[in-house]
């Protein structure tokens, strides 16, 4: 089958690789339809993670079953399926208390937490290819209704962003009529904005420097704060009256830098602490590791950050972080979908088959005007698919 292979920093090539396959009785085969481009790929893409060379990328899946093993009792061949892109087992302690995000199954012993394509969340192979192998299918499964097809680039959000953006909400205990400010405005920040929105905030303040990103922002009804223009703190402190933000959301990640492009993987977690009122909350789901070789300074390659605990502290604030578990959140969001209540695909500005994945990559990660998310779509060829979103 043909899947996107990582061959080294900003290196991809659609390549000719064994077949995925049913493995054990309790697996199912999805032969995918639509799989995007994450901001998670991204920092594997460019060499800031100890991904392994040779390893399929792609971990937003969704498709069609096309087989399925023995011991599956509830999917079955022809399902339009969507897979959360935490791999988790269903019955381990963390699984059977929802945690899924922390899997003690999925992933080498002493680790919790597996995804597919994904740099030291376990071996499992990503499914942007032609065939994705889902184990323990039927507790991964979330099957979709009948207007799937039409509705893929909606429902395609369902594997990780949208529940992602949710649980950043989530975790920053953001009521209704409540503020809010997020840091970044990429696909995970689109999501929690339009989380917020759906679950009721009075305001809510993106914080990016993209002109198109912030649109994008804007359409759904949040409030644009462009951090190349002046301070973002003293921006949100003009909206919400000297008070702060409620509750603020981190969704940037590691490689957070200013408008300049210099990096520091503090500056958004204390930009935030700042914006935020006292005894707010703060969602963080921007990705943050454990070691990073290649940060500009020795305490990030140590995964360590200059935050203002101090501030943090004094203000009496809460924060959660941590990958999202998926499958808390991803039935009642396509239900949401399926009742056209939401439609999370207002951010995709490519479809695009699969062998134009890597000159995606080069455009997605230069985030370059009008690439805002790019949906890849196996098994359909260039000629004439390819959409570019105007
Ligand atoms: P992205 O890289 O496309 O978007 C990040 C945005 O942040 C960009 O638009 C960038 O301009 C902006 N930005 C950078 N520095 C900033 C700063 N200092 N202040 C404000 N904005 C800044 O990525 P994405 O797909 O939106 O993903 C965002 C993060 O979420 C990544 O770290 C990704 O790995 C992570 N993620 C986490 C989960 C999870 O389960 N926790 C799931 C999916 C993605
Ligand atoms: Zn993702």
């Amino acid at each position: 089958m043909k899947a996107l292979v990582y061959h080294g920093p900003r290196q991809v090539s659609v390549d000719d690789v064994p077949d995925a396959r049913i493995e054990k009785p309790t697996d199912v085969l999805v032969r995918i339809t639509s799989t995007n481009i994450c901001g998670s790929d991204l920092h594997m893409y460019e060499g800031r993670t100890d991904f392994e060379e040779g390893r399929i990328f792609g971990h937003e899946n969704l498709g069609e079953v096309v087989e399925v093993g023995d011991a599956v009792d509830k999917v079955a061949v022809g399902d339009m399926v969507s897979a959360p892109f935490n791999v988790s087992c269903g019955h381990c302690e963390n699984c059977e208390h929802g945690l899924t995000n922390y899997c003690l199954r999925a992933n080498e012993p002493g680790m919790a937490g597996a995804a597919y394509g994904f740099a030291d969340m376990g071996p499992w192979p990503g499914g942007q290819a032609e065939y994705l192998r889902v184990p323990w299918g039927d507790f991964q499964c979330l099957r979709l209704p009948e207007d799937a097809r039409e509705k893929q680039d909606d429902y395609v959000m369902l594997s990780d962003i949208f529940p992602t953006g949710w649980h950043a909400v989530e975790m920053s205990g953001m009521k209704p009529g409540e503020s809010i400010v997020i840091y970044g405005g990429g696909p995970v920040g689109q999501m929690a904005a339009l989380s917020a929105v759906t679950r009721g905030a009075a305001q809510v303040m993106v914080v990016d420097r993209h002109p198109d990103r912030l649109r994008l922002a804007e359409q759904i009804g949040a409030i644009a704060i462009d951090d190349s223009q002046g301070s973002p703190v003293d921006q949100v402190m003009e909206h919400t009256k000297g008070r702060g933000a409620d509750r603020g959301c981190e969704c940037v990640g590691y490689q957070a830098h200013d408008p300049q492009g210099n990096e520091d993987n503090a500056d958004t977690l204390n930009k935030l602490v700042s914006s935020v009122r006292f005894t707010g909350g703060i969602g963080t789901v921007g990705v943050f590791v454990p070691q990073d070789p290649g940060a500009p300074d020795e305490l990030a390659q140590q995964g360590k950050a200059r935050f203002d605990f101090g501030n943090f502290w004094f203000k009496g604030q809460q924060m959660g972080c941590g990958q999202a578990p998926v499958k808390r959140y991803n039935r009642h969001l396509r239900s949401l979908i399926a009742a056209d209540k939401v439609k999370p695909s207002w951010i995709v500005s490519h479809d695009l088959p699969l062998d134009q994945a890597p000159d995606a990559y080069k455009h997605f990660d230069a985030r370059e005007d009008g690439w805002t998310k790019v949906v890849l779509h196996p098994g359909q060829t260039t000629s004439g698919s390819g959409r570019e979103n105007g």
